[in-house]
């Protein structure tokens, strides 16, 4: 029996980081990945899958001004720029590049951002402040999400060896939505579509792999606790097994 008390994490120093947009590749017609690079990315670390920048965002002249001196966490006055939360989905130290995947959702500084970026232009970025490992103890990995979720998930496949099996629920606008993804482990996706099948009754009528398990789940807040307690109630999974996280919230934009 494996211990899922071998799951830590890792603090790292906050950095803010000012990097230029080297690329822009639409993923998918809702997912869009910006690549950043620039001498300041220099020292970037992300060890664990679900790490996460916070993404800054000025839009007046005062949060223009407060991005050059804000610590994010630390104390300041006057007006901040939005923060918002991104997973680094690929780090490459060889050729300085960083790549994070934007949900073109619509409304929002981040959004709104990413849906009119262009090569050229700069992002601050800060963090990440810490990483949870994981290690390789789990003989299975259940990863549930939405399109938020998907960066984090792929690259939790990425990093899987052959001898695991893994099973993924991604919740997604359309069939256009569904992103291939690679693992050297067995897996199994099941795309569920927005507004043709529910999330919750899907992961409810899972069959789950065998052996000892690791569940991970990011999505909508209220709907990532429903699916924590399925998970707890109904499949009587191991509480310290089991991460859900709430990604975003629905009617969030005056908060985050
Ligand atoms: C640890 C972590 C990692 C994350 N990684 C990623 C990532 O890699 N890629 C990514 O795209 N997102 C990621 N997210 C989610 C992202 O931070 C939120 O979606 C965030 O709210 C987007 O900010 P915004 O400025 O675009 O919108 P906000 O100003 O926060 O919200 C504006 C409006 O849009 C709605 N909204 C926000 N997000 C969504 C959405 N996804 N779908 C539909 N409506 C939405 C809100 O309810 C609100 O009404 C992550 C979140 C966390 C906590």
């Amino acid at each position: 029996m494996t211990s899922p008390q071998s799951i830590h994490r890792v603090s790292h120093e906050i950095k803010r980081r000012k990097l230029e947009v080297l690329r822009v590749t639409d993923l998918t017609p809702r997912m869009r990945r910006v690549t950043l690079h620039g001498p300041e990315l220099s020292g970037f670390i992300s060890l664990g899958t679900d790490d996460h920048v916070k993404l800054l965002f000025a839009t007046t002249p005062e949060e223009q001004a407060a991005l050059q001196s804000l610590t994010p966490g630390g104390d300041s006055e006057g007006p901040r720029p939005a923060m918002r939360d991104y997973t680094p989905r690929r780090y490459d130290p060889v050729s300085g590049e960083l790549d994070i995947d934007f949900v073109l959702h619509g409304d929002g500084p981040a959004a709104t951002w990413a849906a009119q970026v262009q090569p050229g232009q700069s992002l601050y970025i800060a963090g990440p402040k810490g990483s949870m490992i994981v290690p390789d103890m789990f003989d299975s990995y259940l990863l549930i999400g939405d399109e938020t979720a998907l960066p984090a998930i792929a690259r939790r496949l990425e990093e899987l060896p052959a001898n695991r099996c893994a099973l993924v629920v991604v919740e997604i606008e359309d069939d256009a939505e569904r992103q291939t993804l690679h693992s050297k482990a067995q897996v199994e996706v099941i795309w569920v579509v927005r507004g043709q099948q529910d999330l919750l009754q899907v992961v409810a009528g899972l069959l789950l792999p065998s052996g000892d398990l690791y569940a991970w789940v990011a999505t909508e807040s209220a709907l990532s606790r429903k699916v924590r307690r399925v998970l707890l109630d109904d499949f009587k999974l191991n509480e310290a097994a089991v991460k859900a996280a709430g990604y975003w919230r629905l009617d969030a934009s005056d908060e985050a």
